[in-house]
């Protein structure tokens, strides 16, 4: 099985925080982990994902969210046209994963009927459940059903050998992380199924969450694709991955880090092969 290459491309930050936004019944006093807002590239010679879109400008400036590059724009540097991309792997459908959907004219969506159904059903008569969501996001989506642009996933799903779809739910009524194989193994993109390595690591529940039960047993998930292994599950919105990951390049430090290469790897070492 030939292994993807796998980066994560930081393309906005949120913060200052307190621990009390960012586990359920933590300290609202107490200064909490930044957010860093990621989308993911998994790259082969004969395929390419993008996995999640990011939010626009317009979206990002109405929510306060410091946006540092537009992720349509920040794929072009790994060599990627926005314009090209064939397959777009959306984990859910809030504003920070499925925003600027049109900047990818010839993608076709990777979706769980769950979140679709989610997204567009009764639940978003509620406005707590709703508020994660741009509504003219998901009718854009709609409109890509009906142009036979989506495709659907029902829980599990492979979509080719070395990547895999695995609707955990919790966070939102269909949320999905992905599973790729790559040199270290596999390696699961949790996506907002973990928004911080403490969420997961601590069994400790994000706030912004639809069912604790779904996203307490998403943890176990997480930790079984991983076979195991922390190492190999990534955080949806946590700085410390850029730390942690060493950068393709010195140009991309700050911006891309490599999820293919061991944590811990340094940035020097990296550039220096
Ligand atoms: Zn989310
Ligand atoms: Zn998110």
């Amino acid at each position: 099985m030939q292994p993807f290459e796998l980066f994560a491309i930081r393309y906005a930050r949120n913060g200052p925080r307190t621990t009390g936004q960012n586990i359920i019944g933590g300290d609202i006093h107490e200064t909490g982990s930044d957010l860093d807002f990621f989308v993911w590239v998994a790259k082969r010679s004969d395929r390419v994902f993008l996995i999640d879109t990011g939010m626009s400008e317009e979206t990002a400036r109405r929510r306060r969210d410091e946006l540092i590059r537009v992720p349509a724009d920040a794929v072009k540097l790994l060599d990627i046209d926005p314009t090209k991309i064939e397959d777009i792997i959306l984990t859910h459908l809030h504003y920070d994963h499925a925003g600027t959907l049109s900047r990818y004219p010839n993608a076709r969506f990777h979706i769980q009927d769950s979140e679709m159904a989610y997204a567009t059903g009764r639940c978003m008569c509620s406005r707590l459940l709703r508020r994660g969501y741009e509504v003219e996001d998901v009718v854009h989506l709609v409109r890509c059903v009906h142009a036979d642009k989506v495709a659907f996933a029902d829980e599990n799903a492979e979509i080719t050998s070395g990547l895999s779809l695995h609707r955990v739910g919790g966070h939102t009524g269909g949320s999905q992380v992905v599973r790729i194989w790559t040199e270290r193994g596999w390696v699961v993109l949790a996506s907002d199924a973990s928004h911080l390595y403490a969420n997961v690591r601590n069994h400790a529940p994000f706030p912004s969450v639809y069912r604790v039960d779904e996203m307490m047993e998403g943890y176990a998930t997480l930790h079984r694709l991983a076979e195991g292994s922390w190492d190999h599950v990534i955080p949806g919105h946590d700085p410390l991955v850029m730390q942690l990951y060493p950068a393709p390049s010195r140009e991309l430090e700050g911006i891309v880090a490599r999820l293919d290469e061991p944590p811990g790897a340094r940035p020097s070492a990296r550039s220096a092969t």
